[in-house]
Order: C-alpha cells, then structure tokens, then sequence
C-alpha cells in the first residue's frame, strides 16, 4: 500500500469535503505539482467545467482523453474546437490494441458480445499505462451521476491505477454544471443538443431516454461504467 493510501489521505478528503471545486484543484496541483494530469473526456458537461476551471489556475498540467478510435466524429471536431480556442493540446491516449489487431484477437465488434473486454482492452489498459508516471490524475466524475459514484469523495487512493484521485466536482450536480457553462460560454459536445446525456464510443452510446447523466451509455446491457472509476 503506498503512503498516500493511509490515514492522511482520508483526513484531507474530509477536510475538504466541503471546499469548493476550485479549491481542491489549487490544493491538488500545489501538492502533487509537476506529477499530476487531468481526464477530459470531450464526451460529457463535466469534464468541460473541469478543464475550464483548471485552465483558470494552472495551463501546464498534461489534459488527456481515451482516443478509442471510435468516438463520434462529432467529438473529434469538438475536441479541435475547444483546442482551439483554450491553445491546449490534449493528449490522445490511444488503446495498445489497433481495432484491426483487437478483431483479429477477438472477433468483429467485440463491444456487442463484451462490452466489459472492449473496455478494458481499449481504456483501461490505456489509461493504465499513460499514468503509470504520475502521482495523481484529476476526473469529473459526480456523485450524482450513478449509484456506484454516490460516494466519491473529493480526494481518494485509486487502486486501479495505483496513484492518488481528485475528484473535485464531486459534490455538482447536473443543473450547477449546465448552469456554469451557460454562464460562462463554456464549449460542450454538440450531440448534448441532440439528446445525448454523456458520449462514449459511437457503437456503445444512444440518446438518452430518461435524461439521466449516464442514461445511453450501453444500451441493451447492464453496464454503467467503462471500468475507469471503479474502487
Ligand atoms: S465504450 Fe464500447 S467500443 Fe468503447 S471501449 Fe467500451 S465497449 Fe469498446
């Protein structure tokens, strides 16, 4: 177990249970400055009001996204846009496995027969090798946003992948962060407007029904998660 799986990381999660967002990202990147890295995925509202809120106070820490190479083709525009107009330049963390090498292993279209394999093969492993050389990765995951992320605290011990978690937007909810990106013109992923809660891959999402912030998200199977988030 590493030294900031104990006691003192649980201390600072509560001492700043009730910070703002902005806050626990000045506490993180002071802490964990020169070894830290934010997710975006393009994919989601909450990671727009992440890197917008990062980009206030630091434009040195590494911004990443999952290219499984098969996001909507509306997301690659949109991460382009929004590179554009922060000058940021993300990096496309791309799967070990080409989707030609990943069907010759597997079989055509393994997202329909298993998803969690898909996942695993084109995100987790990915991500798990991209931060392998940081102490702490910030995500904007919410409480709200599923049953299995109604505890997340703000800041944690991932076991996953082994290094210290900030989840500074733990504690929004949907109508605050669509309310701070209207407020400040924040860019968001055009198919939002088109009915879709949260973006994926293109095969793996549908619009969605209930409104939910995860509701789409693998259609026809119980799954809520790509494997990214869980303990
Ligand atoms: S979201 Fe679907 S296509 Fe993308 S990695 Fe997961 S299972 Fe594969």
């Amino acid at each position: 177990m590493n030294a900031e799986s104990s006691e003192e990381l649980q201390s600072v999660a509560v001492e700043l249970a009730a910070a703002s967002s902005t806050e626990i990202l000045r506490w993180a990147l002071a802490r964990y400055s020169g070894s830290i890295v934010a997710a975006c995925s393009f994919g989601g509202p909450s990671g727009m009001v992440l890197l917008d809120q990062l980009l206030e106070l630091d434009r040195s820490v590494p911004v990443f996204y999952l290219d499984t190479g098969l996001l909507h083709e509306e997301t690659y525009a949109h991460i382009q846009a929004v590179s554009a107009r922060y000058e940021i330049a993300p990096i496309a963390v791309q799967a070990p496995l080409t989707l030609e090498r990943q069907a010759s292993l597997y079989g055509e279209r393994l997202w329909e027969r298993d998803p969690d394999r898909c996942c695993e093969l084109r995100k987790v492993e990915a991500q798990r090798t991209f931060l392998r050389p940081y102490r702490a990765w910030i995500s904007g995951i919410r409480r709200d946003q599923t049953a299995s992320r109604a505890q997340t605290p703000v800041v944690e011990w991932d076991r996953r992948f082994d290094l210290v978690k900030i989840n500074p937007l733990a504690h929004w909810d949907e109508r605050t962060i669509w309310s701070y990106i209207v407020e400040r013109n924040v860019p968001y992923n055009p198919l939002h407007d088109d009915g879709f809660s949260s973006l994926g891959c293109l095969p793996c999402t549908a619009p969605s029904i209930t409104g939910d912030a995860r509701s789409g998200r693998w259609p026809g199977h119980s799954k809520t998660e790509c494997g990214l988030h869980q303990a």
